[in-house]
């Protein structure tokens, strides 16, 4: 067990660092952030950052040299530059999990082994192998880049063959997959935490809205449907937890269909769709990952209230915040970031209750 007091290394910056940090902080723990950006709500809560590239092994050692436990917050980090942290110092969840749930072909591979359903897929490395795969899965269908894909950016849909030109250009040529389009009633995401002597945690299931490929709302209780399937999707989740020796929170998307789960993608840290379980749980996300790479026992997740919703405030919805923080029903969470652009997450907002 880590004791109080000692550093937890934070590899990234963002608004998920900087819930960890403040969940890290209420145990006594001290965290120091490493990420490039100037801009970092993370920063503004810890007790240490290191502005530096993910590749300066330089500034890495260094990092390694002055904290007890490194975790990240952010999964697009170089396993390299992992793998070199992981020699001087723990890091939790492993380069296993970073290595398989950064590429979208490995993961679905190792879901696959491990009996999950996925939507069918194929690898697509070439323009020409592109107007393959379109033969091969139909339209419409998606493609998506195999790396760096996060809320929609990375993927392009393909209404006709027509479009597979400029679809190829829109991702930038990457190598990729091509998805079949999945007729999906609900998207759902199962939450969980296991700790370093493998015991597991796993928080009940929201049904998650998107809009424009960004999470928009997780609310509880998940409709019949996705209860219905709630416990094969939680067992497939803490099988691959446990085939990837996984510390820490653990995410996986779901998408409920009427013939049953197909699996969409996981995260191998905390995730938007868990915010809720900050007012929502007995024990938040954040809280029980930090318990688990700190060795500590997890928390309980049980739900504080019957219903309960999370809404991101997305680009201009945070300048509502006078009304927003006016109400007395809803639980505000501002991340700090300056400009409120199109489709950046600037906050979100939870109400218990109806
Ligand atoms: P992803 O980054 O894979 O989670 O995709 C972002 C969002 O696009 C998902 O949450 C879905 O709403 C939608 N989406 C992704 N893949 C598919 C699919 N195969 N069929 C239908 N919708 C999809």
């Amino acid at each position: 067990m880590l004791a109080p007091g000692s550093t937890i290394g934070i590899l990234g910056g963002g608004q998920l660092g900087r819930m960890l940090a403040m969940a890290a902080a209420e145990l006594g723990y001290r965290c120091h952030v490493f990420a490039p950006e100037a801009d970092l709500p993370a920063a503004d809560v810890s007790a240490a950052v290191t502005r530096a590239d993910y590749a300066d092994r330089g500034a890495l050692s260094a990092f390694a040299a002055a904290v007890d436990v490194v975790t990240f917050e952010w999964e697009n980090v170089d396993p390299a530059a992992v793998r070199h942290l992981a020699q001087a110092v723990p890091v939790y969840p492993g380069t296993h999990s970073l290595e398989v749930a950064q590429d979208r072909m490995a993961e679905k591979q190792f879901v696959e082994w491990l009996g999950g359903r996925t939507a069918p897929w194929v690898q697509v490395d070439s323009r020409a192998g592109l107007d393959e795969a379109i033969a091969h899965i139909g339209v419409p269908t998606i493609l998506k880049t195999r790396r760096f894909g996060y809320d929609g950016k990375g993927q392009a849909r393909i209404k006709a063959a027509g479009d597979a030109d400029a679809a190829w250009e829109l991702i930038g040529g990457q190598p990729a997959i091509l998805e079949a389009m999945v007729n999906f009633a609900h998207e759902y995401s199962v939450i969980l935490c296991r700790g370093q002597d493998g015991a597991m945690v796993h928080w009940p299931v929201s049904v998650n809205l998107h809009r424009g490929g960004i999470l928009a709302t997780s609310s509880l209780p998940a409709p019949a449907l996705v209860r219905a399937q709630t416990a094969d999707a939680v067992a497939l989740a803490r099988t691959v937890a446990e085939k990837l020796d996984h510390v820490g929170v653990l995410t996986a998307e779901f998408f409920a269909c009427a013939d049953g789960l197909r699996f969409n993608e996981m995260a191998p840290r905390v995730h938007n769709s868990g915010h809720w379980t900050i007012e929502g749980s007995a024990t938040s996300q954040f809280e029980n990952h930090v318990r688990a790479i700190c060795g500590l026992p997890l928390r309980p997740t049980t739900q504080m209230s019957p219903q309960i919703e999370m809404t991101n405030l997305i680009g201009a919805d945070a300048e509502d915040w006078p009304r927003l923080l006016s109400d007395p029903s809803l639980h505000v969470h501002l991340y700090g970031k300056g400009e409120g652009r199109p489709g950046r997450k600037m906050g979100h907002v939870t109400r218990l209750g109806s």
